[in-house]
């Protein structure tokens, strides 16, 4: 099995542009660390011979572009699973359909963590079909 990415440590990072001479406050460096948000420049400098998936790691996305799916003709991947998104969408329903109990406590539980969001989302969502009616 792939190991899940990973940043090397922030020591070894540092070693590394000054290694090559990066024009960059270390700050900075420390700040896109912390926040996992490098730069394609950075990026490309520190590590120029990084993957599709590892740059979407130190950018901190959570898809890219990869390796062709043939059933789904689809090149998105999951940057920690390495799955294509439409194979994942399947199980994920599949997964859903054969333990509906479960499912419905995740559902449950997932309005409750997110519940300003859901009351943001209907509000909108009312406004915009009073909008419609008008
Ligand atoms: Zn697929």
């Amino acid at each position: 099995m792939k190991s899940a990415p990973h940043l090397p440590p922030f020591a070894e990072v540092v070693r590394l542009a000054e290694l090559v001479a990066l024009d960059l406050p270390t700050i900075e460096l420390a700040r896109m660390y912390k926040h996992r948000e490098f730069t394609d420049h950075v990026i490309d400098i520190l590590w120029p011979k990084i993957t599709a998936r590892g740059r979407a790691y130190y950018k901190g996305l959570s898809t890219y572009e990869g390796r062709l799916c043939q059933p789904h003709n689809n090149t998105t991947r999951f940057v920690i699973s390495h799955a294509c998104t439409e194979c994942n969408r399947e199980k994920l329903a599949e997964y859903r359909q054969s333990h509906p109990e479960k499912a419905k406590v995740a559902h449950a539980l997932w309005h409750q963590a997110n519940r300003d969001y859901v009351n943001a989302y209907k509000r909108a969502r009312r406004a915009l079909k009073r909008e419609q009616a008008a």
